[in-house]
């Protein structure tokens, strides 16, 4: 597949007059062909001023056109075939099998959206008639509906190629929500985000779509990225990565003269908790697929198990025994980027530098680059309390085991610690009293809350969240993955009395689009 390492803006390919550079394969540590060139100021500005010129048309397409649109992205991604994946196990190190289950997902979640958009429910259109004679105040004509909220910046995620990249979630809802796209792609995949970004361009071509609805700009820095959320026509940012990446924009998003929202997913280390009676039951069971889950990826999920708290027992002892067994023989595996793989080494060397952490084991070591080594640690309740930093993520395949002397100090820790996207509960019947008492923390503490399985795997379907309180997402109300993540992207609007023929199409009286309304507060249909 020939790649160009050009800026795609709108139906243009254009070289950039920036710095340029190359992706890396971590495997080898081996720069890989082309040189990619940075974008500059003026082209940020013709991205921008494209997709605000596509803004208005874009958004009042109709829904089938939109669904269409989306589809046919799915398509021209499929029809990429085995280069995509070539391309994307070079730049990231992921095995085949993982990339294409990713390049799947990235097209289900696609089509997914063409779905939704064409059900027409997000767009809560809700009508209060006319009251003309209710005294003492007659009632205007009242109709709401959502519109889309602007050109929308989407920073690709390194850990998530395809599905939370170029064509991932934060794209796909945006689009879906009537918002153009344009990308700021990551610079560990470039290739990939080059294929990706051209498949889009050639459905966007095909199905007669406005020019500006999406671009996507390179970068050897931060200027371009940073440039796109303080521009005035970019009115939301999708963010996934570190927490100090994500802050940084969310800076820059406040900064501005008019600021705008910033959905950013940065840090959770996903807390499991190993209730008694399922430990004492099932405890070896526990060990191994709870390695697995830790170790699955080379850990570079943020839905990763860095946390797992047990009370101190035998069963717990056992527990930390067989895991750190079933850990010592787990192979090592190539991280996504040598930073990703340096940043884990350090803070693996940081935890276990704390006089108050225990090393259990860790895992083979690797022959090539950029290998990492996974890691059991344990520490008391009482130590984690004590110490913020033992919350720090560690981006990779290490967990640390908390060793809780009760309940009451479970509830202390689980309090104590920061938002997450997931909590998970290993229990069994016996268990139900003491989960209860730790749930309605959980439920402040997280975006999901699971029962009897491992947080990593997220479905993307309907009633998904993956979000959660800071720092696992900047804006706790939304989710990133699954349907609801539209709503980031909309805002309402309500028309007060304007005429039938002035109304939008889902909020004329004769309801032509057959959506299910709120009509005087009763849903139709
Ligand atoms: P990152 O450093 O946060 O980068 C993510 C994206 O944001 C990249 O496109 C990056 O630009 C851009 N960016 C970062 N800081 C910026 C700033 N100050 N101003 C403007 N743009 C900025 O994440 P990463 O490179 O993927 O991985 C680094 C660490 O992030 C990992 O070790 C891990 O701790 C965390 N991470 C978390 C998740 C998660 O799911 N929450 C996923 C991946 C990584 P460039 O492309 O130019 O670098």
């Amino acid at each position: 597949m020939i790649l160009e390492g050009k800026q795609i803006i709108g139906q243009d390919t254009v070289a950039g007059p920036g710095a340029s550079f190359q992706a890396v394969d971590p495997a080898n540590g081996e720069t890989l062909p082309p040189e990619f060139s940075s974008a500059d100021s003026q082209q940020v500005e013709r991205a921008c001023q494209l997709a605000w010129d596509a803004f208005d048309a874009y958004r009042e397409t109709s829904l089938e056109e939109r669904a269409k649109f989306l589809e046919t992205i799915a398509e021209e991604i499929e029809h990429l075939g085995g280069g995509l994946i070539e391309r994307a196990m070079s730049e990231s190190g992921l095995p085949v099998a993982r990339l294409e289950g990713e390049r799947g997902r990235t097209c289900n979640q696609l089509r997914l959206f063409a779905n939704v958009v064409r059900a027409g429910e997000w767009l809560d259109v809700r009508v209060d008639p006319a009251l003309p004679e209710r005294t003492p105040m007659p009632r205007p004509d009242l109709r709401q509906r959502h519109i889309a909220l602007g050109p929308v910046t989407v920073f690709g995620a390194s850990n998530f190629p395809l599905a939370f990249s170029v064509a991932g979630g934060d794209t796909a809802s945006a689009l879906a929500a009537g918002c153009p796209v344009i990308v700021k792609a990551h610079a560990a995949h470039p290739g990939t985000s080059e294929l990706v970004a051209g498949a889009i361009q050639t459905a966007a071509k095909k199905c007669g779509m406005p020019e500006g609805v999406f671009s996507m700009l390179f970068d050897a820095g931060y200027e371009v990225g940073t440039a796109l959320v303080k521009h005035p026509h970019i009115k939301a940012v999708g963010f996934t990565g570190s927490r100090k990446g994500g802050l940084a924009l969310q800076q820059a998003a406040q900064s501005r003269p008019e600021p705008i929202p910033v959905y950013a997913e940065m840090s959770s280390i996903n807390p499991v908790f190993l209730m008694p009676k399922a430990l004492e039951a099932r405890g070896t069971d526990l060990a191994q697929s709870f390695v697995g889950s830790v170790s699955m990826g080379a850990g570079q999920f943020c839905t990763n198990p860095g946390l797992v708290l047990g009370l101190k027992s035998s069963a717990l002892d056992s527990f930390i025994e067989e895991a750190g067994k079933a850990l010592k023989d787990t192979p090592a595996s190539t991280m996504l980027t040598p930073g990703i793989h340096s940043a884990y080494e350090q803070s693996v060397a940081k935890l276990a530098a704390n006089p108050k952490v225990n090393e259990v084991g860790r895992g083979l070591t690797g022959e090539g680059e950029n290998q990492c080594q996974a890691g059991l640690f344990t520490t008391q309740g009482a130590d984690l309390l004590a110490d913020e930093s033992l919350q720090d993520e560690v981006f990779g395949a290490t967990s640390l085991v908390v060793i809780c002397n009760d309940l009451d100090e479970m509830k202390r820790v689980a309090e104590a610690l920061e938002g997450q996207l997931t909590a998970t509960l290993q229990m069994d019947e016996g268990d139900t009293q003491d989960a209860a008492q730790l749930l309605p923390i959980l439920e402040r503490k997280a975006g999901r809350i699971m029962a009897n399985g491992w947080p990593t795997g997220v479905e993307v379907c309907h009633a998904m969240v993956h979000g959660g309180p800071f720092p696992a997402t900047s804006d706790s109300r939304s989710t990133s993955v699954g349907s609801a993540a539209i709503f980031r992207f909309l805002r309402p609007v309500c028309y007060q009395n304007l005429s039938d023929s002035l109304l939008p199409e889902a909020l004329k009286e004769a309801n032509g689009l057959n959506l299910k309304r709120l009509v005087d507060g009763k849903r139709e249909g």
